[in-house]
């Protein structure tokens, strides 16, 4: 039998060699094993029953055409994905990202990414992934909904409330999921469990819209107490101003820490007096506009085109929350530079191998995507128990839940790290956590 650093090389080729043109996955996959080496040196059984192997690929990648008329009338057509990654532990459970960017590396990085999140959470849930390369952005209200339709049309063939539970992602929010359900049940007959993040009116759950935002700073609040350390009076610099940004903001300033910027994929404010949520939440959610409206209406704030993480001002907490590897290596040593001690991430996968490798090197406590942003996911299945016994639970009930989730999935990063003496490393303690149960099922479901 292969010793583990031999079993992992071998790994990284046949992933290469089978997916050549999937960087995106290829760098998920490749820093997941190589953080697995010291589970595989304690537990051979893994390696001799090859589990890696299967973790690596997807039970099934569902790949679609999706036609859709424009207003002009147009006939267009785009590439819908579903990736059912895993299901050891549960039905397939992730978003569904609507971005030009997407495609079948990034859908299949996602869904990774998801096998070991959903397993984190500690609920039963495998990890699922979809998509299309479709662009929201500029699109009316009858193109979404058209768009959505079609998508739907073809989608439901391949899920259920007990095979695959979609939800949101990037472009992918209330109305769209509304949209959504109304053709799977035009088609289907009324079932919510199918979807997650549903408006309350049908199915959905309190404190989902929140979930993913109020979610990292319940992990970071657990990452930094263990520090000695608490929240009130830091100063944070958060990337994006979407779903995940705005409750992250709004978790944090009840939390007594000042956030000084939001961005979009234009460029980004810096409000020195704090950034203003109500503000925002008129501009994304009400208005549907751009982050640049801010400073016109807040003259403390400057907008300044390009990433936020090139702005140099002294913070200490930094939260990505905009998109995969929106930070460098030479943003991160900024963010060392500028003083920063710990980095926790909503978004998923935004930082870069060499932006990680910054924080190694420099001291920063970094908390990975998959721990950290699993709020989303883990009230999604909260949502899911609640369609299952037809009850709606209190907002308190749910954020109460969600808070338990994501102190323990703190904690139990933080245990692998003290197992496996890995020196707060809670990026590899996350990935050891969520695959030893995963491992655990398949092993004892067998091949
Ligand atoms: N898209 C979110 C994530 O990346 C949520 C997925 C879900 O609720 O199923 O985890």
């Amino acid at each position: 039998m292969a010793d583990a650093e031999a079993y992992i090389k071998d790994l990284k080729e046949t992933i290469t060699h089978r997916d050549p043109n999937q960087p995106e996955f290829q760098e998920a996959a490749f820093t997941v094993l190589d953080t697995l080496k010291p589970v595989l040196e304690k537990h051979p059984e893994y390696i001799k029953a090859n589990i890696l192997g299967e973790l690596v690929e997807p039970e099934r990648a569902i790949q679609f055409r999706v036609p859709w008329q424009d207003d002009e009338g147009n006939y267009q057509v785009n590439r819908g994905f579903r990736v059912q990654f895993n299901s050891a532990i549960g039905p397939y459970k992730g978003g569904l990202r609507l971005h030009p960017s997407v495609n079948l590396s990034i859908i299949k990085f996602l869904g990774f990414e998801q096998i070991l999140k959903n397993s984190l959470t500690g609920l039963p849930i495998g990890g699922g992934k979809g998509g299309s390369d479709f662009n929201p952005k500029d699109k009316s209200d009858s193109e979404i909904m058209r768009f959505c339709q079609s998508f739907m049309t073809e989608l439901q063939k391949h899920i259920g409330p007990d095979l695959d539970v979609p939800a949101g992602d990037i472009g992918v929010g209330g109305r769209e999921i509304g949209y959504l359900y109304g053709q799977y049940k035009r088609l289907n007959g009324s079932q919510n469990g199918i979807l997650t993040g549903k408006g309350l009116e049908y199915g959905g759950s309190l404190a989902r819209t929140e979930a993913t935002g109020f979610g990292l700073i319940y992990y970071l609040n657990a990452l930094i107490k263990d520090q000695g350390e608490s929240l009130k009076g830091k100063t944070i610099k958060i990337s994006g101003a979407g779903n995940v940004a705005i409750y992250a903001i709004q978790k944090a300033q009840e939390n007594g820490a000042k956030v000084v910027t939001a961005s979009d994929s234009n460029g980004y404010v810096y409000d020195p007096n704090g950034i203003d949520l109500d503000t925002v939440k008129q501009i994304k959610e009400v208005e549907r506009g751009r982050i640049k409206e801010y400073a016109d209406k807040i003259s403390s704030a400057t907008y300044t085109e390009g990433s936020v993480w090139d702005l140099d001002i002294d913070y200490d907490i930094a939260l990505p929350c905009a998109t995969q590897n929106e930070i460098s290596g030479d943003e991160a040593k900024l963010i060392a530079k500028d003083g920063a001690k710990y980095v926790a991430e909503g978004a998923n996968m935004p930082s870069t191998t060499e932006a990680i490798q910054v924080y190694k090197d420099k001291g920063i406590i970094y908390g990975p995507a998959k721990a950290a942003n699993a709020g989303g996911v883990a009230v999604s299945a909260l949502e899911m128990s609640q369609n299952s016994e037809r009850l709606s639970w209190t907002f308190e009930d749910v954020d109460g839940q969600l808070k338990d989730i994501m102190e323990n999935i703190y904690q139990k990063s933080a245990d692998a790290d003290k197992e496996y003496d890995l020196g707060k490393d809670y990026q590899a303690g996350a990935n050891i956590a969520g695959f030893e149960k995963v491992a655990k099922a398949m092993l004892a479901q067998g091949l």
